[in-house]
């Protein structure tokens, strides 16, 4: 992969990366104000903790992309940005476009999502 083209994906990996700290620090917050809300009915308490899982569960989603994000960058340190971690195959351009820290070209994706692929 030319240079400039890693520096883009890079760029955007960064920025992603830094938009997500800051989506999961605020989640983190709201968590702890809505702890010590002491005057409540039942009902906002219902719907305080369904707001609560909802967060959780979205958080829990950033901090694996975060992840993902992290190796990518590891990957482009090491010069191996941009190839299957399963097939060792290029992944397509258009793929690395659309999830620039996706690990795995389309084909094997697939595989991972239907739970055909060993991941380590
Ligand atoms: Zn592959």
């Amino acid at each position: 992969m030319d240079k400039k083209r890693l520096k883009t994906y890079r760029d955007r990996l960064l920025e992603e990366r830094a938009s997500l700290l800051g989506v999961v620090g605020r989640n983190e917050d709201y968590g702890r104000e809505a702890d010590t809300e002491a005057t409540q009915d039942p009902a906002d308490k219902a719907s305080n903790s369904y707001t609560k899982e909802l967060l959780f569960s979205q958080s829990t989603n950033d901090r694996i992309i975060l992840t993902q994000i992290e190796e990518a960058l590891e990957r482009m340190e090491d010069e191996e940005y941009g190839v299957c971690l399963n097939c060792g195959q290029e992944i397509q351009p258009k793929r690395l476009d659309a999830v620039p820290w996706t690990r795995y070209c389309i084909t094997c994706q697939d595989l991972q999502e239907r739970g055909l692929l060993d991941e380590e």
